[in-house]
């Protein structure tokens, strides 16, 4: 493909350039549900042109670095000709719709709503060009603070007269400010979602400077002048439901009930081609030909009946994947850091390493988060302990999280080595 790029548009199409000239794609996995096939392209693709590892986020989605810029098109071709999708991955766009609640019972209902948002707004050219990056959660449960750290969160919360309701949280969201979401409404019915959500993203497009996110203009206005408008913009907003001949193409059966859960745990969120291709042909065997990225960044194969799962397990054993340290971090999330991305203060497989050696057993059952700058994109605020790298020599913020709501900071300023010395103590 000789077409040069067109940089102006290059960001909403999920690549993004990095400070040493290479570009990572990041491709938006509804739910982080991605089939067999997919999966086994994607691992094509990093090997072809990236370095052949990829990463795995904690919002669901798969992103392949040090793609060069020769080898976009080509990158572009073959991850859309399994239908993969890239647009509004990265850039000021609605993005991938997430459903961390991956091991509850309500992801079923989850995954197919977070799959129907999400087809209806990417590429829909009236929410294109909004002022920042708009982050939409839809959770089988309340879990993890989920709630608390989107721009909108849909909780399912049980059906009335037939019709599926969610609670809905918004304004929330994380970064150098982090805000906590609030309560705008309870048992919202599924067919109010659509018209609640493009009336929030009309009032954010009209009034958010470039830039701003959601969370500040709601802050800058007042929450009730908020309420106000937005109720006003709903009051007359037809519903919409999205069923007929949809629903067929965007339930994934590898959810259906009375499927047993097995946890493939992904050290760092980080997987070889090799890994990826192996767990894709494991999940064709027993998974119904899907597999399903959690918030831990790990993987997990929904197996029907005792016999099947065993069978997968002893599978998964024989190729690496489940021994017994991979098990004690398998809570332990990380961004990519300074080994890939150009924010990055630290390297964060790197200080993970040395954190799960002083966690040792404690780590057993532990969250634990490490961003490697403020921005925070594995939401330490909603693990157990959370860690922020800081400053042009590194230190360390920790935070601790107790009760529902966010974790708050509780040492500052630590070393590498007083950090350390506190992880040594947890328990
Ligand atoms: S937290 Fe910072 S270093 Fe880590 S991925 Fe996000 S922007 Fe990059």
């Amino acid at each position: 493909m000789n077409t040069a790029i067109n940089h102006d548009h290059i960001g909403i199409e999920g690549f993004k350039k990095q400070a040493d000239g290479s570009f990572f794609a990041r491709i938006k996995l509804p739910a982080g549900v991605v089939s067999s096939q997919q999966a086994a392209k994607v691992a094509d693709v990093a090997e072809k042109f990236g370095t052949g590892s990829i990463h795995l986020t904690i919002r669901g989605n798969m992103e392949i670095h040090r793609l060069q810029e020769s080898s976009i098109g080509q990158v572009y071709r073959e991850l859309k000709s399994v239908g993969l999708e890239l647009r509004g991955a990265t850039g000021p766009a609605v993005r991938s719709v997430s459903c961390t609640s991956v091991l509850a019972d309500g992801f079923l209902q989850g995954q197919i709503l977070a799959r129907k948002i999400q087809h209806y707004f990417t590429s829909n050219p009236h929410f294109e060009g909004i002022p920042k990056k708009f982050k939409i959660g839809v959770e089988g449960c309340y879990q993890d603070a989920c709630h608390l750290i989107q721009d909108i969160c849909l909780i399912y919360s049980g059906e009335t007269d037939g019709e599926k309701t969610y609670d809905v949280w918004m304004g929330g969201g994380l970064g150098r400010h982090p805000m906590e979401a609030f309560l705008y409404s309870k048992h919202l019915p599924e067919k109010r979602i659509l018209p609640l959500i493009e009336a929030v993203l009309e009032i954010y497009m009209a009034e958010a400077g470039p830039g701003v996110r959601l969370k500040s203009l709601i802050k800058d206005k007042g929450r009730e002048t908020f309420i106000r408008e937005l109720d006003l913009k709903l009051k007359d907003r037809k519903d919409l439901l999205l069923r007929a001949g949809f629903d067929q193409h965007m339930t994934v059966p590898a959810a259906e009930p009375g499927r047993g859960k097995l946890v493939v745990p992904v050290r760092f969120g980080q997987l070889t081609s090799a890994s990826l291709r192996i767990l894709a042909e494991i999940a064709r065997q027993f998974s119904g030909g899907y597999l399903t990225l959690t918030s831990s960044q790990n993987l997990v194969l929904f197996v029907a009946g005792l016999a099947g799962e065993m069978e997968a397990m002893k599978h998964l054993q024989d190729q690496g994947f489940l021994t017994d340290d991979m098990i004690v971090g398998i809570n332990f999330r990380t961004c990519p850091g300074n080994h890939e991305c150009q924010r990055g203060i630290v390297a964060t497989r790197d200080v993970g390493s040395e954190i799960l050696a002083c966690l040792g057993e404690n780590g057993r059952g532990l969250k634990i988060a490490l961003s490697a700058c403020p921005n925070s994109c594995v939401r330490p605020q909603t693990a157990d302990w959370g860690i922020i790298a800081k400053g042009k020599e590194p230190s360390f913020d920790v935070y601790h999280r107790q009760g529902e709501n966010l974790g708050k900071p509780v040492h500052k300023n630590l070393s590498l080595d007083e950090l350390l010395n506190l992880i040594r103590d947890i328990d």
